[in-house]
């Protein structure tokens, strides 16, 4: 019971130290955030707390390279990536008012989501 106890508390912490986050971070991010509350946590517990709020729905993961991160935003979004500073910005879209930008080369395919990523410059690298 106390073991079940303390891994809830556990998803918990970790689920706090997301789910304001529009940073997208790693696991590695989410750690030393974590850490600050539960300074004995080890990254391994993090990661799989993390995996386990994506299988519950809670966090999206984004891939890029070879790199997790994770992302609160769970609803349908799409994200520019500044190429100067590795930043993730969401771009948010109303999907009914979103068209498909190409369309799926064979028939027989139905597109149910799509996501999109921009790459570029930000803002703040570009001034
Ligand atoms: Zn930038
Ligand atoms: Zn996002």
């Amino acid at each position: 019971m106390a073991k079940a106890r303390r891994q809830t508390r556990q998803l918990e912490v970790v689920w706090d130290a997301i789910k304001d986050e529009t940073s997208h971070p790693t696991a590695d991010r989410v750690y030393e955030k974590v850490r600050e509350v539960v300074p004995k946590i080890s990254l391994g517990t993090v990661y799989r707390n993390l995996q386990k709020l994506v299988a519950e729905g809670r966090l999206q993961v984004l891939t890029l390279g070879r790199t997790q991160h994770f992302d609160p935003l769970v609803r349908s979004h799409h994200h520019f990536i500044c190429r100067s500073c590795q930043t993730v910005y969401d771009i948010s879209v109303d999907s009914k008012d979103y068209v498909l930008p190409f369309t799926v080369p064979e028939q027989g395919f139905t597109v149910n989501s799509h996501e999109l990523t921009l790459y570029g410059t930000c803002k703040n690298c570009s001034t």
